[in-house]
């Protein structure tokens, strides 16, 4: 696994500690695909005296230890290279003896230089490609890497990596739905009322200002892991679990998803999506300045720190339902959920129907949990109602979702990475809402670092 970029902050945080959770969780078939895995760290600086320690502390973070975690660390190196020069590209292939992974832990716009160059390069007949998002910044650009992309090896052998794909809750929202008859016969418009996808977080910048000011949350979060999230969340039952039928499955209803044309559903404004960026304030104790006050901020990009927009399913089984899709950074008491809300029964025999009391399923990022929000009797008075919930901890796995991701990447098999249409989908269903943003037609709102977001949205 030769991985570009191996300096950088993905490399050392995610990707090393995702390896090592592989060694400590994997199970016999993980361990056969380590097995004689060599890890090759590139990049132009050099980081070759301190390689050995990343890869070890990665290791060490997790707990990776033993005869495989060594074996890894004796045969892992760096090697100082420029990814865009092929020349040093025949260096860095002379060495490999083997299959291939290369792993692009590289800023975007470096990844479409690096294919051209790879495409006149003799690679080793099984090469893999894993690439990070952003996959392209519109659909025309995610098209045209697209394109660069299957000139050096075919479309299966290209695993365009969005780790929500491996989150717990989104994996149990695909085991649970489909393997579950309660569930399963009520999973459409006519039980379910609106679905919520939020993933809300305490961090703020953390350093990235180069990336994320350009970026913001709808392109950062929404337009990729949420729509993920959504897909497993209102995809048809696929023919099997191997990667084609789970990918066409989640390719039709991105196909048929788009900005919510229905009425209203967020308070004071009129439009499918609202935008809002944080200024001063404080998160556990610790003062967070004003976004525009960050460092390597440009406040002229109006860059916008939490995103919410509607969108709607436009299929026999979701029409009218919508699905809300939110994401901000330095929020106070962050929810990180996916929010099924059933309708209200049509009848109750109290002559209380339509109050409003309606179950709510619930899956937990983080942690990993399910919860069933209903009514139930069992108050003082005879056929007295209370709301009670029944929730349970999603097991917890040693695997990181970086650990699946490696897992996906190393046994070739792309099941739970983006296919290349489908990064071309999601651009699609989000450059509206970008659009409207851009002629400035949706104010950026702000919220105080710390609180749960502008108090108007509430
Ligand atoms: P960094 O900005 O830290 O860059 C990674 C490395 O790329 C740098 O250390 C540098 O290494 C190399 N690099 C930078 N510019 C160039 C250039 N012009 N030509 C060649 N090499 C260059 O990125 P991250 O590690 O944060 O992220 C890597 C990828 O992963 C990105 O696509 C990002 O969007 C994605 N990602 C990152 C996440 C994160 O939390 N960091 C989360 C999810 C996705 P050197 O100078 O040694 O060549």
């Amino acid at each position: 696994m030769l991985i570009l970029g191996a300096s950088g902050d993905l490399t050392k945080r995610l990707l090393l500690p995702g390896i090592g959770s592989l060694i400590v969780g994997g199970d016999a078939s993980d361990l056969e695909l380590l097995d004689g895995l060599r890890i090759v760290g590139s990049g132009r600086s050099d980081k070759g005296a301190e390689w050995q320690d990343t890869v070890h502390g990665a290791f060490t973070q997790v707990g990776a230890d033993g005869d495989v975690a060594e074996a890894v660390l004796h045969a892992t190196r760096y090697e100082q290279a420029d990814p865009t020069d092929a020349d040093d590209w025949k260096r860095l292939l002379s060495g490999v003896d083997g299959d291939l992974v290369v792993y692009f832990a590289l800023p975007p716009s470096v990844v479409v230089k690096v294919a051209g160059v790879l495409q006149d390069l003799d690679l080793p007949d099984h090469t893999v490609l894993a690439l990070e998002k952003p996959f392209g910044d519109d659909a025309d650009s995610a098209t045209a890497l697209n394109e660069e992309l299957v000139k050096v090896v075919p479309e299966e052998r290209i695993h365009r990596v969005d780790h929500f794909l491996g989150q717990r809750a989104a994996l149990a929202m695909l085991a649970t739905r489909f393997n579950n008859r309660l569930l399963e016969s009520s999973w459409s418009a006519d039980d379910i009322e609106r679905v919520e996808i939020v993933y809300d977080e305490k961090l703020g910048l953390e350093g990235r200002a180069g990336y994320y000011d350009t970026a913001g949350a709808l392109r950062d979060m929404l337009q990729s892991h949420l729509l993920q999230v959504l897909a497993v969340t209102a995809c048809e039952a696929p023919a099997g679990l191997d990667p084609e039928h789970l990918r066409d499955s989640l390719a039709a209803v991105l196909a048929v998803t788009k900005p919510w044309t229905g009425a209203p559903v967020f308070a004071n404004t009129d439009g499918p999506s609202r935008r809002a960026r944080y200024t001063a304030g404080e998160v556990d104790g610790e003062q967070v300045p004003d976004y525009s006050a960050e460092p390597g901020v440009d406040p002229a990009n109006g860059t916008e720190t939490l995103a919410q927009i509607a969108l709607e399913v436009d299929n026999a089984r979701w029409a009218g339902v919508p699905f809300l899709l939110r994401s901000g950074k330095s929020i106070g008491d962050p929810a990180n959920e996916i929010l099924v809300h059933y309708r209200p029964v049509r009848f109750r025999p109290d002559g209380q129907s339509g109050d409003g009391s309606a179950e709510v399923l619930r899956f937990g990022f983080k942690p990993p949990r399910i919860e069933l929000r209903f009514t139930s009797g069992g108050g003082d008075m005879p056929f007295e109602l209370e709301p009670v919930s029944i929730s349970g901890a999603l097991p917890k796995s040693p695997v990181t979702e970086y650990g699946e991701v490696v897992r996906g990447v190393l046994g070739d098999d792309p099941t739970l990475s983006i296919r290349g249409d489908v990064a071309v989908q999601c651009w699609r269903i989000v450059q509206p809402i970008l659009d409207s943003w851009q002629r400035g037609d949706v104010p950026l709102d702000e919220y105080p670092a710390g609180s749960e977001g502008p108090d108007a949205w509430s």
